[in-house]
């Protein structure tokens, strides 16, 4: 194997024993086994309406990560989930969880998008992606007119120790798109991307740091606030003006000592509902879902769960979306997506996969 500089060098792990393995099987199914006892004790449940084929790979392994919502301004039955597979690149999907693409572009782990991008004369959106392959990240476009996902466009290569979380943000007030990636010793890269002369350019506009490992991350484009989850502590809120303070902000009641927060914090979005923002994290410690009413009434609202029906419950979530379209008329609230950590169809266990969730059964537990 050729050693490349920026890639990430494994430890050398003393040699595992058939006990170590057993323990640790026994610890893993302990720990399932309450996660799935503290899911079973939350009031507010939510169902899944639709799946997606289970996830390409090889080993049957983890393999899903994190989802984004594509929705299409011409079309909207032409809207797409891009969700990651850290195994093999990105896939693609329709809204009822039909794979329609496979881009095959390394390991990719976090992905995001920003509507209004123009690329070569189309305009469409702009797709970005944390690449561990070549500690970059990688970026996509799908034009309006084709709704397709295209292969890589440009790369940045990034100085952060191990590229893990993404997220995207086009500010509001100027309209300029950024890339915002984490890695795992906590460091935090905001760079700006721009086409110049008909070629994609980036500079660094931001470097801040989190204490530990960061992961889900969400941009909230009419504030220019960045809210980061870091797995094991809290969640926290950063400026994304260009050279901000790096001053580091807790979100309110989002750390342990809310007792609905059990760690990790994961997957981040935020979504609007009757004129107030809300952010929704993926606390998967107990597989369930907490709502943050942001803004000036900084407060935790409730938990919910997705338990089982015809579609399989929800576990231990690692990505999620929001998207608050109307969906062909269909989800006047829009629609969440989140990535499944355990997908059963029946009683037999498939790759992971992406579960669809109507945002009216979501909205309804805001009080
Ligand atoms: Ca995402
Ligand atoms: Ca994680
Ligand atoms: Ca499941
Ligand atoms: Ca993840
Ligand atoms: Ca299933």
């Amino acid at each position: 194997m050729v050693s490349c500089k920026n890639q990430p060098q494994e430890e050398p792990k003393p040699a595992e024993t058939e006990a170590d393995r057993n323990t640790e099987a026994r610890e893993d199914s302990l720990k399932m086994a309450e996660a799935l006892a503290t899911q079973a004790q939350f009031a507010n449940k939510v169902y899944a309406i639709f799946e997606t084929e289970p996830s390409v790979s090889q080993d049957g392994d983890d393999a899903a990560d994190d989802p984004c919502i594509y929705l299409s301004p011409n079309d909207s039955s032409k809207s797409l989930i891009i969700g990651t597979n850290k195994k093999a690149g990105l896939e693609v999907y329709d809204m009822m969880g039909k794979r329609l693409q496979h881009i095959k572009c390394g390991l990719v782990n976090n992905v995001d998008l920003r509507h209004g991008f123009d690329f070569k004369g189309k305009k469409g959106a702009l797709v970005g992606a944390s690449n561990r392959s070549k500690n970059s990240i990688s970026f996509f476009f799908v034009d309006y007119q084709s709704n397709t996902v295209s292969d890589e466009i440009y790369s940045i290569a990034c100085g952060v120790d191990e590229v893990y979380g993404f997220a995207m943000h086009k500010s509001l007030a100027s309209g300029r798109f950024y890339a915002i990636v984490n890695g795992k010793n906590g460091m935090v890269e905001q760079y700006e991307v721009s086409m110049v002369n008909g070629k994609m350019i980036n500079s660094k506009v931001n470097t801040f740091k989190v204490n530990s490992q960061p992961e889900g991350m969400a941009a909230d484009d009419e504030t220019a606030t960045l809210y980061i989850g870091v797995e094991e502590e809290a969640i926290f809120k950063a400026s994304l003006m260009p050279a901000n303070d790096g001053k580091l902000l807790m979100l309110n009641q989002s750390d342990s000592t809310n007792k609905n927060i059990e760690h990790d914090i994961e997957g981040l979005a935020l979504f609007k509902h009757k004129g107030k923002k809300y952010l929704i994290a993926s606390s998967q410690g107990n597989f369930s879902y907490a709502i943050f009413e942001i803004g000036k009434n900084e407060r935790h609202v409730t938990n919910f769960v997705i338990a089982e029906n015809s579609i399989d419950g929800v576990e231990e979530t690692d990505g999620l979306d929001i998207s608050t379209f109307t969906y062909s008329g269909k989800y006047p609230n829009g629609i969440f997506v989140v990535q499944d950590g355990f997908n059963y169809d029946g009683g037999t266990a498939k790759t992971q996969n992406f579960k669809i969730i109507p945002m009216d059964s979501v909205v309804k537990f805001i009080k």
